[in-house]
């Protein structure tokens, strides 16, 4: 007997595309049979882990046979602690990416709206379609998003805004004035999120963590992450805090044990880590500086970043450029999925990475 279980899949499922993640280093090492591989399509910390997490790590690693605790009591206190907030509004997820799920699964089904942004987060369509939920997604203005018209968009069917700042994949960023009038608008029935996966690489004091503004919007969520320039993004760790009633039902479909042992012990090393935080910035801006700077000289455009990552306009095929980049060993990621098909989006390396990307690129400009 056969049986189609793509029909008795759930409705938005079915025509869900399963998010693409960047090529692994060990896949294309093993294609070329070669050893050094330049990654630089995933957004990661280029520096590798702090010696204080590693140090954390080691000494925890004894204890793995324990369950951890499911509440995550000392890292929510330490974050409590940091942004003057209540632990009632944190929740912590496995990754950031939980948080948004959680925020599917507690929130969205049939016949509510979701509106977001062109060429924003792959996450947010497909938590919103795998609830069976409709997406809105409003047209980008020059790559960034179009507040006004995400406001125009919302009706009485409208249950959440995802909104990123600065946003993957395009680095653009929203103003903290415009961000406030912007969350000042939008009526209380609709969930706000702000997802801030790379805030802390932000010095501009022109900029604002929407965290600062919790306790005026109660329909506030902002989310965070230790994945970027924190350097954990294989640990799986990150936090959404929100009101504290929003957080109570996140955290009943949240599953009991989602961030592990070593993540919170590591996370909570990482948020008293200020050096290696301090240095990571700095590294990213210079590093940005200097690919900016010879793509000048190539005469490329590229889209302004707050992030640890550019988005290149490579005046072909991204796709195309990507897989010669990837034949010299180096990673990128292409980003036609986000409708930008003539764009690259390249992470922030180590300045010998950069340097190696820079040179490939030049290279893979000129051959066919
Ligand atoms: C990387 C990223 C995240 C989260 O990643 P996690 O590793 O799940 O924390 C969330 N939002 C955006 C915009 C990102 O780029």
């Amino acid at each position: 007997m056969s049986c189609d279980f793509l029909l008795r899949a759930n409705p938005g499922v079915r025509s869900l595309q399963p998010y693409e993640p960047g090529k692994p280093e060990s896949e294309l090492a093993r294609e070329l049979g070669v050893q050094r591989i330049i990654k630089l399509a995933s957004n990661e910390n280029p520096s590798g882990p702090s010696q204080s997490v590693l140090h954390t790590i080691q000494d925890q690693a004894s204890r793995i046979h324990r369950y951890p605790d499911g509440n995550g009591f000392e890292l929510k206190a330490a974050l409590a602690e940091i942004y003057g907030l209540d632990q009632a509004q944190i929740t912590l997820g496995n990754g950031s990416n939980d948080i948004l799920q959680l925020l599917a699964n507690a929130f969205l089904g049939p016949g509510d709206e979701v509106i977001f942004s062109q060429h924003s987060f792959a996450v947010y369509p497909i938590v919103t379609q795998a609830a069976g939920a409709t997406a809105k997604v409003i047209p980008a203005k020059n790559y960034e998003a179009d507040l006004g018209a995400h406001l125009a968009a919302i009706t009485d069917h409208t249950k959440m805004i995802f909104l990123a700042n600065p946003n993957n994949p395009t680095g653009t960023w929203i103003w903290a004035r415009e961000l406030k009038e912007f969350i000042s608008a939008v009526p209380q029935h609709v969930l706000v999120v702000i997802d801030e996966a790379y805030a802390e690489y932000i010095l501009d004091d022109k900029m604002a963590s929407a965290l600062s503004w919790l306790s005026e919007f109660p329909n506030l969520i902002v989310t965070r992450t230790f994945s970027k320039a924190y350097g954990l993004a294989g640990l799986r760790v990150g936090y959404g805090v929100c009101h504290i009633q929003v957080a109570d039902l996140l955290n009943r479909v949240r599953q009991p044990f989602n961030v592990n042992s070593l993540a919170q012990a590591a996370a909570l090393t990482a948020l008293e880590d200020q050096e290696y935080l301090i240095d990571s910035v700095q590294l990213n801006n210079q590093g940005m500086a200097l690919i900016e700077g010879k793509l000048k000289q190539l005469d490329l455009n590229w889209i302004p970043s707050k992030a640890n990552f550019l988005c290149i306009e490579v005046n072909q095929p991204g796709r195309e450029l990507y897989q010669k980049l990837l034949r010299q060993g180096v990673i990128v990621r292409p980003i036609e999925v986000y409708e930008l098909p003539n764009h690259i989006r390249v992470s922030i390396g180590t300045q010998e990475e950069n340097e190696l990307f820079l040179v490939a690129l030049e290279k893979a400009l000129v051959a066919n």
